[in-house]
């Protein structure tokens, strides 16, 4: 049996790659503080003898034995991420340090949750790997681009200087069923608004772009990432290429719900990337991976998760 450790593991990815893991009959261990995670996302998983959970800070030193690292641990959301800058940053840096050093004392491969966010608001489009990207350094946003970019750097160092078995993957926006409803990330908040019948809320004019990614694919992705050879290391986009407007998103979003909410349009946030959608082709070629869930059918997934939450609350 595999034994593997997933840092973030009550959050909204984590908890489906922790769910995922276990049915294919590893042992897994879920680390989480419970910032913006919820025992709710893995409380289906709390009677398999073969998962155990931790209260834990990962920014603090962890011991433990573990074949495997998934270090997720981080909040993704803009709203989340900028509410305690410094801890985001800390979170990244010290948190990567903290799961590093546990991999290389224990030999284990170890998998980083990086971003689309590492490329910035960029100026190549689509994002191949070898973009360098352009991040402002000071911006709201920073805690998170710089914080993830400090990461991978460290990921690198830990690889050329230790020997570490590292796998470094770039996430582009995922959404799908356990969202956090309140975290601001635009396919929650256009689902949950629509559904209750509130104003859609653009920012600036909703023709800024995002490719959106459902999570199933995504953790697939991320599996098949973790079982390549040592010599791959990434760092390998993963994500849907498909382009939409924040605007096309909106009305697709209306379709589908059937609802007669309004659009309302306020001041685009600063640092806002105007456009990403990533190239995938190294994904395609290494790990023989492309997303097979289209935006329509992902978001009726989406859709009947969130109106169930809506009914119980
Ligand atoms: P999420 O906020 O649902 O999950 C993050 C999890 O990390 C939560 O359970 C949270 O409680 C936990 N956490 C935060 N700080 C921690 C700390 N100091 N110690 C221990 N646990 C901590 O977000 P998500 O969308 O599931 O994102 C998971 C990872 O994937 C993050 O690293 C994120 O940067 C990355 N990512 C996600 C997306 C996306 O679109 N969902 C895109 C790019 C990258
Ligand atoms: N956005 C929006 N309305 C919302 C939430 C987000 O128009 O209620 C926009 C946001 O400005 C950005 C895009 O949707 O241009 C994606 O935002 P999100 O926070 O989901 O992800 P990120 O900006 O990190 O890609």
């Amino acid at each position: 049996m595999t034994k593997i450790l997933i840092t973030g593991g009550a959050g909204f990815l984590g908890s489906h790659l922790c769910e995922r893991l276990l049915n294919e009959g590893n042992e897994v261990i879920c680390v989480d503080n419970f910032f913006t995670g919820s025992k709710r996302n893995i409380a289906h998983l709390l009677g398999n003898p073969y998962f155990e959970v931790i209260r834990h800070d990962v920014t603090f030193p962890l011991y433990l034995e573990v074949d495997q690292i998934y270090n997720l641990a981080c909040p993704a959301s803009p709203i989340h991420y900028q509410h305690d800058p410094v801890q985001t940053t800390k979170t990244s840096v010290h948190g990567a340090i903290n799961m590093l050093g546990l991999a290389k004392r224990i030999h284990a491969r170890i998998l980083q949750a990086s971003t689309s966010e590492v490329y910035g608001d960029p100026e190549v489009h689509p994002q191949q790997e070898s973009y360098w990207g352009r991040v402002n350094p000071i911006g709201i946003r920073s805690c998170y681009d710089e914080g993830k970019r400090c990461a991978e750097t460290l990921f690198f160092d830990y690889h050329r200087q230790n020997n570490l078995d590292i796998k470094v993957v770039r996430i582009f926006n995922t959404y799908g069923p356990r969202m956090h409803p309140n975290d601001g990330r635009v396919v929650s908040n256009f689902i949950v608004q629509a559904l209750k019948g509130e104003d859609i809320t653009i920012y600036g004019e909703g023709n800024q772009t995002r490719s959106f990614c459902y999570v199933d694919d995504l953790i697939e992705a991320m599996v098949m990432m973790m079982a390549t050879p040592t010599s791959f290391t990434g760092p390998v986009n993963i994500g849907n290429p498909v382009e939409f407007t924040i605007l096309e998103l909106a009305e697709k979003v209306i379709a589908l719900t059937g609802s007669s909410s309004k659009l309302v349009f306020s001041p685009l946030p600063s640092d806002d990337p105007r456009q990403r959608k990533p190239d995938i082709s190294l994904a395609q070629n290494a790990l023989n991976w492309q997303p097979k869930v289209t935006l329509e059918e992902g978001l009726r997934s989406a859709i009947a998760y969130f109106s169930n939450l809506l009914q119980e609350n």
